[in-house]
């Protein structure tokens, strides 16, 4: 065999020999993957999720339908029609609270602005990424959706809850970490109702 020839065998077994190494390498590092959805990525501290409306500890809604978060939104995201409270039927200790309140979550940068300007702390931004869907529409979060449910963490803020998670999370928080899809999708109110606007377009 000519001398070339070997010095070009030794380099292709060297070249092959190097790879390897890159490869057995990496089989004893610790794996940056995660089993996702059944184990969940920590959030940074100051992460911006999906909004959420908080209650009193008496659960009145803390949303006196002022809009100064409407006039701060930068992308135009937030709509609120405010209305006066009736006497004996109270929604929030304000004078007025929200008839109204919608968040168009596709328009939203998460900039965190509404929460800055809300004087009540009524609308904060939840660690919650979650919000994939099908249609254009689910993206408008309206009141029922975005209001804390009255037996799930009122008057707490997300990160004074439980493992810092969002309320309406706080209850299943035990059976999130579950790989049924169907249901690790219903472990949500949201999700419940997302769910059942799916079971509407699945009968279209
Ligand atoms: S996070 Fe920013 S963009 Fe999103 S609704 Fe609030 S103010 Fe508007
Ligand atoms: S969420 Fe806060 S800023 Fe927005 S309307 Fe309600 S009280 Fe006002």
């Amino acid at each position: 065999m000519q001398s070339s020839t070997i010095k070009k065998n030794l380099y292709n077994v060297g070249a092959i020999l190097k790879g390897l190494s890159i490869t057995f390498g990496y089989m004893f590092r610790k794996r940056p993957t995660i089993q996702y959805p059944s184990v969940k990525k920590q959030h940074a501290p100051r992460f911006h999720g999906l909004h959420e409306l908080r209650r009193y500890g008496d659960g009145q809604e803390r949303c006196i339908g002022c809009e100064l978060c409407s006039s701060a939104c930068p992308a135009n995201a937030i709509t609120v029609i405010g209305a006066e409270n009736a006497p004996g039927d109270r929604v929030s200790p304000g004078e007025r609270h929200a008839a109204r309140y919608e968040i168009d979550e596709l328009r939203c940068i998460f900039c965190g602005m509404c929460e800055e300007a809300c004087p009540t702390d009524a609308i904060v931004l939840t660690p919650r990424f979650e919000m994939a869907d099908y249609r254009r529409g689910s993206f408008i979060y309206d009141k029922d959706r975005l209001l804390v449910p009255i037996d799930a963490g009122v008057g707490a803020a997300p990160d004074e809850r439980p493992g810092g998670i969002p309320g309406d999370l706080g209850r299943v928080a035990d059976i999130k970490s579950t790989t049924d899809v169907a249901e690790g999708y219903s472990a949500t109110w949201r999700g419940e109702i997302l769910k059942t606007q799916r079971r509407g377009l699945a009968s279209q």
